[in-house]
């Protein structure tokens, strides 16, 4: 049986990965020397691609990383001396103030989530009303949080650094990209992998920076200060200005998200954001009206369109169980949240018929 995986990430391929994988052995992608001309016009082409794909202005640079998680890293690790502030609303923005504190850095948290109990009873409007810190040097939000399924709308996030002016603003996107409408002049490091809303093979990460964010990563290494080696910011944008990753990258990956990317522009970004609002219309509706089940994120704005979590009341597992019987997998719930929710993906892999059929099977 063929299972159609709903998924948070890994989640279901995008639907013409098969044919893209047959092209690219045909091609010999995997035997592509990484220095030569073929891979810097494949290099060039996918950031050209998502700067078109996703409006990204062209003064901004495009890096390649291994994953998201290392992309949290080079970025406190590229623009913070001392200080990071982080406004938190699940695991994933609790990890990224970790890894800046394991770093060595003063990372002060503010959690709009209690955690482990992941509760959203929050009111509208609460983050761009968050006051940053004076020291602070980089505002890190995990725009839409994949484990509590929290979605911060991007207005507040603009809000906030029209608050804060001089300070970095850094948004990690995995698992809402490429729906998520992001003005890039107003931040200055975006971050994604793409095993979630691309629906490619995971292992590889991808870093949006602004000018601003690379000169100061230059001034803390004139004043002395480690940021980095291979993968540093400064070392990934001189490689990048010649269409080249510092390591041998992952190329194949690379590959598929030109490809992949190409795809998605012939369909149209605004009819891919369409459909991912039919769909999440139609899976928070179920839940919504379910007499045993709920929808987990109280306040409408906050409810992300692309990961929704719902409330199962110990149901999990079984409710699982019973969906892959039938082909279709959704995922547990996050940490404690493991056996009282589900979460299910609406990515642009999903099609609103495999949805429905999932959702009848509930
Ligand atoms: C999945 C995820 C990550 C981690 O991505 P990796 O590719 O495993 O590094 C980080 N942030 C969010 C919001 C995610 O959903």
């Amino acid at each position: 049986m063929k299972k159609i995986y709903f998924t948070v990430g890994p989640s279901e391929p995008y639907p013409t990965i098969p044919k893209h994988l047959n092209s690219a052995l045909k091609n010999d992608i995997l035997s592509l020397n990484h220095r030569g001309g073929e891979f810097k016009k494949l290099f060039a082409s996918t950031v050209s691609g998502l700067k078109k794909l996703l409006n990204i202005p062209q003064i901004y640079e495009v890096f390649f990383v291994s994953s998201a998680l290392e992309a949290m890293e080079r970025t406190i690790e590229g623009v913070v001396d001392k200080e990071s502030f982080h406004i938190i609303s699940g695991s994933f923005g609790s990890s990224w103030a970790k890894y800046a504190s394991d770093l060595g850095k003063n990372a002060i948290k503010c959690h709009l989530t209690s955690i482990p109990d992941l509760s959203s009873h929050f009111q509208p409007g609460v983050v761009k009303l968050k006051d940053v810190p004076k020291e602070a040097e980089l505002i890190c939000l995990t725009q839409n949080d994949t484990s509590t399924g929290i979605w911060i709308p991007m207005d507040e996030i603009y809000a906030l650094k029209k608050k804060n002016p001089e300070k970095l603003i850094t948004i990690d996107v995995v698992s809402s990209v490429p729906y998520v409408e992001i003005d890039f002049s107003k931040i200055d490091i975006t971050f994604f992998s793409v095993q979630k809303g691309f629906g490619l093979p995971a292992g590889l990460g991808v870093m949006i920076v602004s000018p601003k964010a690379l000169a100061k990563a230059q001034s803390l290494v004139k004043k002395g200060k480690v940021i980095g080696s291979y993968h540093s910011l400064l070392n990934l944008s001189e490689k990048a200005k010649d269409n080249q990753t510092p390591e041998t990258p992952n190329v194949l990956n690379i590959y598929l998200l030109d490809r992949v990317i190409k795809d998605m522009q012939k369909k149209g970004l605004a009819k891919i954001r369409k459909e991912t609002d039919q769909k999440a219309k139609v899976l928070y509706d179920f839940f919504n009206f379910h007499p045993e089940y709920s929808v987990s994120v109280e306040k409408i704005e906050y409810r992300s369109p692309t990961t929704a979590v719902f409330n199962v009341n110990g149901k999990s597992q079984n409710l699982r169980d019973k969906l892959s019987k039938k082909g279709f997998i959704i995922g547990s719930g996050y940490g404690a949240k493991k056996d009282d929710q589900v979460r299910i993906a609406n990515f642009p892999s999903h099609t609103l018929k495999d949805l429905q059929k999932m959702l009848d099977n509930i």
